[in-house]
């Protein structure tokens, strides 16, 4: 009686392995892909050429066309993303509490991270630059930024970069978005907006006859595709895809469509050895 109830039981699942003695292969990304037809992918909506959402409601960018090209090699095609707004600050916490099935947002690989979520990549290679009005001329980088202040956005490597380092000689205002930092900016409320160089050159695209990066980048950002720490069939599934964009050329097409009208110098492809 109790076999049948069981077997009924079991009949009654979704998955088949959920029926076995373990439940770790059905939870990983490759199983709830396959079973649902659909992810939820974390990006930002305001990182012109990353990744941002249009007026008429589309995404676009580079990590937009990543997202897309890891979904699809997990079977699930565009239409069935839901793309969630990750503010940096909560890219962990929207991973571990199930919010997101991938984390696709200029997310730079680190062992603090490591220690929450895990990480397939890199997909791409960066650092961190300063943006600055165009007329600030005498701002050179963050060594000569004494007294002025400098706009971060929360829960980054950017904002802990400056803590650590510069903390003595300006003074960081944080915001929830780098949008916020670019207004301010914009408005002389701060003197300097600090993030990846990459980030930065989508903000000097749409403005650039106000702003301009320093370009002297003073730290290493790998970015890495976010997923829940325990998922090793996930992330080795993701590695894959990121290797197969590489080599098929769709990762440059992809860069030279939305990062090259900016201007900004196209890196080599990264190994990946995150897998
Ligand atoms: N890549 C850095 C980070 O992951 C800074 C840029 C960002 O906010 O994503 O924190």
């Amino acid at each position: 009686m109790r076999g049948r109830a069981l077997l009924v039981a079991c009949l009654m699942l979704v998955t088949a392995a959920a029926c076995g003695e373990e439940a770790g292969p059905s939870d990983s990304l490759v199983a709830r892909a396959v079973a649902s037809n659909k992810l939820t992918i974390g990006i930002r909506f305001d990182q012109p050429g990353l990744s941002k959402r249009t007026m008429d409601g589309r995404y676009v960018g580079f990590d937009v066309d990543v997202a897309k090209y890891v979904a699809s090699e997990l079977g699930v095609d565009e239409d069935h993303i839901t793309w969630h707004d990750s503010r940096p600050s909560s890219r962990e916490t929207d991973i571990t509490s199930g919010i997101t099935d991938l984390m696709v947002a200029t997310y730079s690989i680190t062992e603090k991270r490591k220690q929450v979520v895990a990480f397939a990549g890199p997909y791409f290679d960066t650092g961190q630059d300063l943006l600055v009005r165009l007329r600030s001329t005498d701002i050179t980088g963050p060594e000569n930024l004494n007294g002025r202040k400098l706009c971060a956005v929360g829960g980054t490597t950017s904002a802990e970069q400056v803590r650590d380092k510069f903390a003595q000689a300006v003074q960081l205002v944080e915001y929830p978005r780098y949008q916020d930092c670019v207004t301010a900016l914009l408005a002389g409320q701060v003197d300097a907006v600090t993030t990846d160089d990459v980030i930065l050159a989508g903000y000097v695209a749409q403005n650039p006859e106000l702003l301009r990066v320093v370009g002297k980048p003073f730290s290493k950002e790998k970015y890495g595709v976010g997923l829940r720490k325990d998922d090793t069939e996930g992330k080795a599934a993701v590695a894959k895809a990121i290797q197969k964009m590489i080599s098929s050329g769709e990762w440059l097409e992809s860069l030279n469509r939305n990062i090259g009208p900016s201007g900004y110098r196209i890196p080599p492809p990264p190994q990946v050895t995150e897998k």
